[in-house]
């Protein structure tokens, strides 16, 4: 096993009980699996671990990108309750950009932390309008809006959009925040845990973000 485990909402310790996890700011939860430095191998148990929760990341990966980080919300021998995968490559004219990409049940709070926002699920803001941006799953065009992060960490360089895709919260964080111009192209996301043998080629590298 290469995976350690953590809150999936914050940074504190987890302690095992008989029952499962316990948070010491958020008491009982279901783990988020997490590599020390993401790789080929931590991948493999990654995705045994999320069962049927997709970890879509953008594919094929641009020139220059590799995984950075990833992991999955999930109780032992259960499907996992969120997945998520943070890339990072060059970009004109952001240089090095940061994305991260998360689906999760409702109220499991991963994509909040990933986004720096105080609530745990995304908002009003989400169906109010024309969609921001649009991604691409299995051919269907996903709508997403934009998150409001002013009530938050107003340091916290980034852009965020949500959306639904297949009953799930999509997440999409891209850093810095003006790297969101790049969405305006519609990007395909793919899911790579049924990729099979193509996985080989997954490069890993980079910075995990710092959340
Ligand atoms: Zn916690």
């Amino acid at each position: 096993m290469t995976l350690g485990v953590g809150c999936p909402r914050c940074a504190a310790a987890v302690t095992a009980t008989d029952d499962g996890w316990r948070c010491a700011d958020h008491g009982a939860i279901t783990p988020l699996w997490r590599p020390e430095t993401a790789d080929y191998v931590g991948f493999g148990e990654h995705v045994r671990r999320a069962g049927t929760m997709p970890t879509f990341v953008p594919w094929p990966l641009a020139p220059g990108w590799a995984v950075s980080d990833f992991g999955c919300v999930a109780a032992p021998d259960r499907d996992g309750r969120a997945c998520f995968v943070t890339c990072s490559g060059p970009s004109d004219p952001d240089g090095v950009v940061e994305l991260t990409v998360v689906s999760e049940e409702p109220g499991v709070g991963l994509g909040a932390r990933c986004a720096g926002v105080l609530r745990t699920d995304p908002g009003a803001e989400i169906g109010d309008g024309p969609p921001h941006v649009k991604v691409r799953i299995d051919g269907h065009p996903i709508p997403l809006w934009s998150v409001l992060t002013s009530e938050a960490d107003v340091d916290f360089d980034r852009s965020v959009f949500a959306g639904e895709a297949h009953g799930r919260w999509l997440w999409v964080v891209l850093r810095p925040a003006s790297a969101a111009l790049l969405l305006k192209d519609e990007w395909v996301l793919t899911d790579i845990s049924g990729l099979g043998p193509e996985l080989i080629d997954l490069p890993f590298g980079g910075t995990p973000p710092a959340w």
